[in-house]
């Protein structure tokens, strides 16, 4: 199994969500079959209570399980059926270590969010991973695993912590970290000093960029992703330009020509695990 994490910096509503479901669609043109797992490092237990006018509407799942609108995205752009346990929550990842505590599963331990819950988040991964999501009935090759919100906030520390653990669980070549970002136009400028703050607060997270998506709102220059690679520590070619598009349906086609599925490969040897030689 494979992992690919997408994370993100700056600002909320970056735009994680449709570049991790990008992702997915063109890693299942390969042939491959990709599963998706959703993080939302806030304290209820799903996004059923939570209004509309605040966090968008909340999607209904075929199990019932009332979740993010990006496990909406996931179904649509991979055509699979998700599980309530594919939305992992702040809140459901404490009621599960809470339970297990009661029933006395750590007796005579102290429990601690390092390492109970972060334990649990990644055992939790690990599981839900497997359970194959579409009409094949099989485990899936490949899992998205979109961390909400912004890295360096409290909400997500545990996430971030057990994430960087996981890399270590998993093998480093089974796991490959898109961190997405934004470059903001100030006067005619494209500014990439957040991008730089973004990045550094990952890496002093213990996590390593694989690719950095910059988000901007139009297409960027050439000395902007050599200055980012410069300042980030990453090859040109990991800085995928996601700029500003009519139809978010347009996302797959410019991560194709900025070929992210050569770059995913290179890291994670995709090509292996395909049936057909994919033509990257
Ligand atoms: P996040 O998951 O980071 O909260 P989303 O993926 O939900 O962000 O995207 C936030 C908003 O930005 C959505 O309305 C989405 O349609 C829009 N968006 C994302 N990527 C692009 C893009 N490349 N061009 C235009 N709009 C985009």
């Amino acid at each position: 199994m494979k992992y690919v994490v997408v994370s993100g910096g700056v600002i909320s509503g970056i735009g994680k969500g449709v570049l991790a479901s990008s992702t997915g669609m063109l890693l299942k043109t390969m042939g491959l079959k990709v599963t998706s797992i959703k993080i939302d490092p806030y304290m209820n237990l799903d996004a059923g209570t939570m209004s509309p006018l605040e966090h968008g509407e909340c999607f209904v799942l075929n199990d019932g399980g009332e979740t993010d609108l990006d496990l909406g995205n996931y179904e649509r752009y991979l055509n699979i059926e998700l599980t309530r346990d594919h939305n992992i929550t702040t809140g459901k990842m404490y009621q599960y270590v809470i339970s297990k505590e009661r029933k006395g599963d750590y007796l005579g331990k102290t429990v601690q969010v390092v390492p109970h819950l972060t334990n649990a988040i990644q055992d939790w991964i690990e599981r839900i991973s497997k359970i194959p999501v579409d009409n094949t009935g099989l485990e899936p090759d490949v899992c998205i695993i979109e961390l909400g919100g912004t890295v360096g906030d409290i909400e997500s520390a545990p996430f971030v912590e057990a994430l960087r653990q996981f890399q270590f669980r998993v093998g480093k070549e089974n796991f490959c970290l898109i961190h997405v970002s934004l470059v903001p136009v100030i006067h005619g400028e494209q500014k990439t000093k957040p991008t730089q703050a973004a990045i550094k607060d990952l890496r002093s997270l213990g996590l390593t960029p694989d690719m950095i998506a910059v988000r901007c709102s139009e297409t960027l220059e050439l000395p902007t992703i050599e200055k980012i690679a410069m300042f980030c520590h990453v090859e040109p070619e990991q800085v995928i330009n996601v700029y500003d598009v009519n139809s978010t349906y347009h996302v797959p086609i410019l991560l194709h020509e900025q070929n992210l599925l050569a770059t995913l490969d290179k890291k994670l040897k995709l090509h292996e695990q395909c049936e057909i030689l994919p033509n990257l």
